[in-house]
C-alpha cells in the first residue's frame, strides 16, 4: 500500500471503528451501571456496532485529524511523508466521508477538506533509526472545549494537582460526552503540559504509566473522579472516566503547569508503522 493510501485508510478506520479495548471498557461500564446511565451506554455501544458494520463515522463530529509522528532520523522518505499527511486527510474526507471541520478563525470560511493553516496538526518527534510510527487521533470539538491549562503554584504539590484535575473534570459535567479518557500533563511549560496530556492519550486505554508512583496517581484520579457521580453523558452513574493517563516533564522551580486534556468516549485512534524495509502496516 502506498503511503497516502495507508494514512487515509488509517484515518478512515479510526473514524469508523472504535479500538477494541475502548469497546471492552464501555461494555464493562455498561454492565456495572443501571438506569439512565446503562441506557446511554447501551445506545453508545449500539452506535459503535452500527458504525463498524456500515463503515460510517462513529460520531457526526468526525473531529480534527491530529497526527503524532515518531520518525527515525534515517528514514529516507521524510519529504514524501510531509506531503502525504494532508493529502491523506483530503482523501479520507471525501471517501468516508468526514465532516469538514476546519474553519478560518476570522472569516469562518471552511476549505471543505479538513486542512488549513497548521492543520492537520502534526507533532514530530525524531528518534534514532529508520522506522516511523504515526498515531492518528481524530479529536472531537466537544471534548476539546473542555481541555484546560492550570498554572498552579508549586507549593500546592501533588495534592493540589489532584484537586485541580478532579475539580475541573467534574465541573465539565456531561459536556465532553463522558465516560471520558483524561490525559494529564504535569510539569514542563504551558505548551508542553498540554502536549503531554495529549500524548498520554496515545497509550492503549488503561495501560498504566511504567513508573509505579505515576501509575498509582492515575488509579487514584480515576477513583476520585468516578466517585463524583457525574456518570455517562452527565446523567449520573459510576463511570465518569474510563481511564486517566498521566505524563510528566521536569519543570521550572517557580511553575507547576498542569495540562488537562479530555477525550470523549469516542476515543478514535489508529496507528501506521513504516518499517525500514518500506513495508507499511495499519493497526488500531
Ligand atoms: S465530544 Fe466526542 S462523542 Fe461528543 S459530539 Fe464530539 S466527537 Fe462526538
Amino acid at each position: 500500500m502506498e503511503l497516502v493510501e495507508s494514512l487515509a485508510e488509517a484515518l478512515a478506520r479510526a473514524s469508523t471503528i472504535l479500538p477494541e479495548e475502548v469497546v471492552q471498557a464501555l461494555r464493562k461500564a455498561r454492565d456495572e451501571e443501571e438506569g439512565p446511565a446503562r441506557v446511554q451506554l447501551e445506545a453508545i455501544l449500539k452506535n459503535v456496532e452500527m458504525a463498524k458494520a456500515g463503515k460510517l463515522p462513529i460520531c457526526q463530529d468526525t473531529g480534527t485529524p491530529t497526527f503524532f509522528v515518531r520518525f527515525g532520523v534515517d528514514f529516507p522518505k521524510l519529504e514524501e511523508l510531509l506531503e502525504a499527511i494532508p493529502e491523506a486527510v483530503r482523501r479520507a474526507t471525501k471517501a468516508v466521508p468526514l465532516r469538514p471541520n476546519t474553519v478560518h478563525p476570522f472569516s469562518g470560511k471552511n476549505p471543505g477538506d479538513n486542512t488549513g493553516r497548521f492543520v492537520p496538526a502534526v507533532t514530530w518527534e525524531p528518534v534514532p533509526g529508520k522506522d516511523v510510527e504515526i498515531h492518528i487521533l481524530p479529536k472531537g470539538g466537544g471534548s476539546e472545549n473542555c481541555c484546560a491549562l492550570k498554572m498552579l503554584a508549586p507549593g500546592v504539590g501533588l495534592r493540589g494537582v489532584k484537586e485541580a484535575v478532579v475539580e475541573h473534570v467534574v465541573s465539565c459535567g456531561g459536556l465532553p460526552c463522558p465516560p471520558t479518557i483524561v490525559g494529564v500533563g504535569i510539569g514542563g511549560g504551558a505548551d508542553l503540559a498540554m502536549k503531554l496530556g495529549k500524548l498520554a492519550l496515545l497509550r492503549p486505554l488503561g495501560a498504566r504509566h511504567p513508573e509505579p508512583e505515576v501509575a498509582a496517581l492515575e488509579k487514584e484520579l480515576e477513583e476520585l473522579i468516578n466517585a463524583s457521580g457525574v456518570g455517562p453523558m452527565g446523567l449520573g452513574g459510576k463511570t465518569t472516566v474510563l481511564a486517566v493517563h498521566v505524563e510528566y516533564a521536569h519543570r521550572h522551580p517557580a511553575s507547576l503547569p498542569l495540562g488537562i486534556v479530555i477525550q470523549c468516549w469516542a476515543h478514535r485512534r489508529a496507528t501506521v508503522r513504516i518499517a525500514s524495509d518500506g513495508s507499511i502496516t495499519v493497526s488500531q
